[in-house]
């Protein structure tokens, strides 16, 4: 007998900006405003069978700003919230270092799409990315990933979709069969 393993499309996630409205330095629960249509456009994703996964830089940590524990039960939280929308997320994965201490783990860098990928059977090339910063979507580009959504009104460079909103997004997803 073969075994044949199978290949999951993922869709990965920045946090700020794209699941919550980046107020900066987001680290308490009353703080934490979910963007309106994220459930929406997860399920759209979630129907088409994508996993997903969080990856966040949190350089907030390693300034000092707030500590690893504040950030573990403001996660907690959010993936509560996200259960309560049926939406499942695999796993959160974040850097906690200062831009200085130049880790491999801090995007663009891909020490955490590694991570993913070194535990999960990921069909990368079909996967997605969501950001909504030039880092974020560099990220995708040093991983492999196929696809990226830049969301806001940065100028972003080299992106498949840009879109000011993720109630756009959603709505473009909703009508183009692209998933
Ligand atoms: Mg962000
Ligand atoms: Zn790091």
């Amino acid at each position: 007998m073969t075994s044949k393993t199978f290949f999951h499309k993922a869709l990965f996630l920045d946090r700020d900006g794209v699941i919550n409205i980046d107020h900066g330095y987001v680290s308490k629960i009353e703080d934490f405003e979910f963007n309106d249509g994220i459930f929406e456009l997860l399920h759209l994703f979630i129907e088409k069978g994508y996993k997903l996964f969080i990856v966040t830089n949190q350089s907030g940590i390693g300034r000092g700003y707030y500590s690893q524990n504040d950030f573990e039960t403001l996660t907690t939280w959010m993936l509560e919230e996200f259960k309560k929308q049926n939406i499942h997320v695999e796993s959160v994965h974040h850097c906690h270092h200062a831009p200085e201490a130049l880790c491999a783990c801090r995007k663009p860098a891909t020490g955490m799409v590694d991570e993913i990928l070194s535990l999960n059977s990921i069909d990368v090339k079909n996967s997605w990315l969501i950001g909504d910063k030039q880092s974020d979507i560099d990220l995708a580009k040093n991983s492999g990933i196929g696809s990226t959504i830049a969301i806001g009104e940065r100028d972003i460079k080299n992106t498949t979709y840009s879109f000011s909103t993720i109630i756009e997004a959603k709505e473009f997803f909703e009508k183009n069969s692209l998933l």
